[in-house]
């Protein structure tokens, strides 16, 4: 299957799917969007109430939000991959619980991710950034690049958080401001390779990790 196949098929899945108890209040799932070959991957919580009725991901006040943030760097929505930990609203928007969060991973973002194989994975709000850090505080690890699974993930505040508190707004924003500079970074890093050898080679590596 192609990387567009798989994401169509994802898709296709997420709208009929009933293995947790998420699917009851569903109008619309929403498994993401975005180019098949992004660089960036965006992994939020879950849809909420705009999202459910467009099934459309991040399209409430927190998407504009996040436009606005990639539109200050000079990106677009169009240009990265957005999707959810959960495909389908929580109920009231509550938290979604462990084993929805375990089903739909597991189910659908891994295959999504294997498919996009993005450059850069970047967590918004706690419950993504557990999915790599599960014991990390997201005010001790927000905006640092890190190895996970793998890949290179940036934890970052939920946009919505910051609408919310209008402290962390600067300090979102300045997260932000080092995606560019990342994906270029990330692009010099060889697949993931433990030898130190190569890394001795290549400061700019060390700077990241
Ligand atoms: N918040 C999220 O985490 N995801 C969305 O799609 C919208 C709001």
């Amino acid at each position: 299957m192609t990387v567009v196949e798989v994401l169509k098929q994802v898709a296709k899945e997420t709208s009929v799917c009933t293995i947790c108890e998420l699917h009851h209040s569903r109008k619309n799932a929403v498994p993401g969007e975005g180019p098949s070959d992004a660089e960036i991957l965006f992994i939020g919580e879950g849809p909420g109430f705009h999202e459910n009725e467009q099934g459309r991901p991040f399209v409430g006040a927190a998407g504009r939000f996040l436009e606005e943030l990639l539109e200050n760097v000079g990106m677009s929505r169009e240009q990265v991959y957005i999707t959810n930990v959960v495909k389908c609203r929580p109920p009231g928007n509550r938290d979604p619980r462990p084993n929805e969060i375990e089903a739909c991973t597991h189910n659908y973002l891994e295959r999504q991710i294997q498919a996009i194989n993005p450059k850069v994975i970047v967590t918004l709000g706690r419950f993504s950034m557990a999915l790599y850090l599960p014991n990390a505080k997201i005010s001790e690890v927000h905006g640092q690049p890190t190895r996970a699974k793998g890949r290179l993930v940036v934890p970052m505040y939920h946009p919505a958080a910051a609408l919310h508190q209008g402290s962390l707004r600067p300090i979102v924003e300045s997260d932000f401001a080092k995606l560019p500079e990342l994906i270029s970074e990330a692009a010099d890093v060889p697949e993931y390779n433990e030898s130190p050898q190569e890394e001795k080679q290549d400061p700019k590596q060390l700077s990241l990790f």
